[in-house]
Parts: C-alpha cells; sequence; structure tokens
C-alpha cells in the first residue's frame, strides 16, 4: 500500500505560473492572478477536511499549535487556535510560506514555516487539545 502525503501550500509570495506549450514546463508568472486566493481555496476545501474529517474535529475545537524551534532563536512554543484560524495562527508580519503536510496512514498534520528568520525553515506540529490533555 502506497501513503500519499497530502500538501498544501499558504505564501505570501506568488506563485502564479505561465504554462508553454512548447516546452512543456511552467515557469514564474510575471502577473499575479489572485494565487493568494487560489491556495487558500485549496487549503481550506481540498486539504484542511481531509484531516478534520478523519479526525471529527469541529470548528470550535481547541487545535494545539507547537513547534521546538522557531523565530530566529529558534525557540520552543505553542499557540492554541481554532480549525479556521490555523492559518492567521502561523502568518507573520511580512513575507511567508506555510507548506503544510499531512500524511493520511498516522494522521499527522505538520506545517513548515519559512520566513525571513526561518530560513530552513520552522516546523510546526498541528494537533487537538483533547488528544495532548489524553496522554498527559
Ligand atoms: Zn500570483
Amino acid at each position: 500500500m502506497t501513503n500519499t502525503i497530502m500538501k498544501a501550500v499558504v505564501t505570501t509570495e506568488c506563485t502564479c505560473e505561465v504554462y508553454d506549450e512548447v516546452t512543456d514546463k511552467s515557469t514564474p508568472s510575471d502577473d499575479c492572478h489572485g494565487c493568494w486566493d487560489d491556495n487558500q481555496e485549496d487549503y481550506s476545501e481540498n486539504f484542511l477536511p481531509e484531516w478534520t474529517s478523519r479526525h471529527g474535529i469541529t470548528n470550535t475545537e481547541d487545535i494545539v499549535i507547537w513547534s521546538e524551534a522557531m523565530n530566529w532563536d529558534r525557540v520552543s512554543g505553542h499557540a492554541i487556535c481554532k480549525v479556521g484560524t490555523i492559518v492567521d495562527t502561523l502568518a507573520i508580519n511580512g513575507q511567508y510560506r506555510l507548506d503544510f503536510e499531512y500524511d493520511p496512514e498516522s494522521g499527522n498534520l505538520t506545517c513548515t514555516r519559512y520566513s525571513h528568520d526561518e530560513p530552513m525553515g520552522a516546523m510546526f506540529k498541528v494537533g487537538y487539545l483533547r488528544d495532548i490533555e489524553e496522554s498527559e
């Protein structure tokens, strides 16, 4: 059985591409065609429901996001939010990129954030408060 990791990207940088039929390659576009909205839509309508439906997570449930090493000084920390505010919670001032990955087999949801202070990426784990409280 193959395990397909699901991915979604939310980024302040333009990800629009132009497809060249002659070379069969896509290159970055000079003009933005609304990729922010497209990426948000893919994340919230295709990606996130896979995770929430599998685990029975409701919109009012407390979600925990935590990291062992984030920001320029690689500190650990966590934040509590709701399903609908995960991106807002991970967002920072300025440019950033959020690479979400969901592993359907393990059920793990992670996000790697890239920013000026996190050029190598900061890994975040996303979970639900009830599981963490139960395991303590
Ligand atoms: Zn764009």
